[in-house]
């Protein structure tokens, strides 16, 4: 089924002292499940838990190690809101299916805050209201019908006018829409710990075992490894953009790199001169930037997105992005000036044309699901996937599911 280019390049903060865990063996033999996973990030690893936490017999498969490819460059920033809003998705679907898209992101990022708490997965789960602000005083009007729009939609958020935003976050913002009770975690202990759960409920967990193909059997598929094979009755493709093998979907994809700094950790005079109070940040630009603090005082830095590079010119457009991040965030937050920076990485994330997810079958593979292309919002995204894929397992039909078919274009 192919395999994806290199998923991120640099240190995360999140592997630098990774937490320990159990290694899991290659896939070799004959095994058999009811659904097989392929793809141990994030969304791989929420399904996994999620279906062994029903019962269902699942066993999951992964290239190299888990939650290492775009999982361990997430800034993990758990917005409830997807990249687009009320107004420019209601432009697209009409109001009534873009309220209903914006109510199931907010339910799913608050469930998966329930999730993680309830199954006990540690890892640096914080509340935070977040801030989407703007720079720039021609955007103000529309920023600010976003914000009426959501309020008659039912989607608490607060206006903050520009005085509002420097009391709270020190920056020079021209105003900004509150939300609040979303959340941020450590992506990386986060999908661990979702495979443990799995695992105890009985996931069978393999890993560095390139899925090579999926043949279809009479009555199931089976996943092929060059040491064996996982025979089930479906299969969840969940390896964060199409691979090459999958022809038709891989063209909805655009992919671009994504860059992240952390600083050192802040002291607490260093924090107090910057005024970035608790609260997550990200701008009005597209693409956008954003900014939030981890739980030991580091301040991690995102954006400056780009089209994808060759291999060759990875290097140099890592050194460019990073350099951009590095500037915005000085000239927005002046006090940085002084703060080293100890890690930068960057990733790919893949877009579809309206930056949202392709969750569920595609007519040319039967047997399939998928559940790919989250843009900016895999950690919301992913764990709304694994909800909509087990109802579907279930046989529980809902028009929620047709919101992000791959025909949901025509
Ligand atoms: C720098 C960066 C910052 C981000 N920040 C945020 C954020 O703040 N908030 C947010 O919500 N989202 C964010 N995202 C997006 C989010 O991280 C991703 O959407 C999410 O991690 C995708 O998870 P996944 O499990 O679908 O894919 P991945 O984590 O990429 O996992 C896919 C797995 O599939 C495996 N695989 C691929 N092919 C095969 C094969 N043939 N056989 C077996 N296994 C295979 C890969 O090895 C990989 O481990 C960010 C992304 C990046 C890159």
């Amino acid at each position: 089924m192919g395999m994806p280019k290199s998923l991120r390049t640099g240190t995360p903060v999140w592997l630098d002292r990774p937490p320990r865990r159990q290694t899991c063996q290659p896939l070799k033999g004959q095994h058999e499940v009811e659904v097989a996973i392929v793809g141990g990030g994030i969304t791989g690893s929420t399904i996994a838990a999620l279906f062994a936490g029903a019962g269902i017999r699942v066993g999951l498969v992964e290239a190299s190690l888990v939650g290492r490819g775009s999982t361990a460059a997430s800034s993990a920033l758990l917005l409830r809101e997807p990249d687009l809003g009320l107004t420019e998705l209601g432009r697209r679907y009409g109001a009534a299916k873009a309220r209903r898209i914006w109510e199931l992101s907010t339910d799913a990022a608050r469930d998966f805050v329930r999730t993680l708490s309830r199954l006990g997965v540690e890892c640096e789960l914080t509340r935070r209201d977040s801030l989407y602000y703007t720079l720039a005083p021609e955007s103000v009007p529309e920023l600010q019908d976003e914000q009426a729009r959501r309020c008659r939609a039912g989607f608490a958020a607060d206006w903050l006018t520009p005085g509002a935003v420097r009391r709270l976050t020190g920056i020079a913002a021209r105003g900004a829409i509150r939300t609040r009770d979303n959340a941020q975690f450590n992506p990386f202990a986060a999908c661990l710990g979702l495979l443990r759960v799995a695992a105890d409920a009985g996931a069978l967990l393999f890993e560095r075992s390139p899925v090579l193909r999926i043949d279809r059997r009479r009555d199931g598929i089976e996943v092929v490894t060059s040491k064996g094979t996982l025979k089930a009755a479906q299969v969840v493709i969940a390896t964060g953009y199409a691979t090459p093998g999958f022809q038709p979907p891989v063209g909805r994809f655009r992919l671009n790199h994504t860059y992240v700094l952390a600083t050192k950790p802040l002291s607490r005079r260093q924090r107090w001169e910057l005024g970035l109070g608790d609260v997550m940040l990200w701008d009005t630009e597209r693409p956008y930037h954003y900014a939030r603090w981890t739980n030991d005082h580091r301040l991690l830095l995102g954006g400056a997105d780009h089209p994808v590079v060759p291999g060759r010119r990875r290097a140099a457009a890592f050194r460019r992005g990073t350099r951009q991040l590095r500037e915005y965030f000085d000239a927005l937050l002046p006090a940085l000036a002084d703060v080293g920076i100890d890690y930068g990485w960057e990733g790919l994330f893949a877009n579809t044309p309206d930056s949202l997810p392709y969750i569920g079958p595609h007519a040319r593979y039967p047997r399939h699901q998928f559940a790919l292309g989250y843009g900016g919002n895999g950690m919301t995204f992913g764990f709304l996937a694994a909800r909509l894929l087990l109802e579907r397992w279930q046989g529980i039909q809902s028009p929620d599911h047709a919101l992000f078919a791959f025909d949901r274009h025509r």
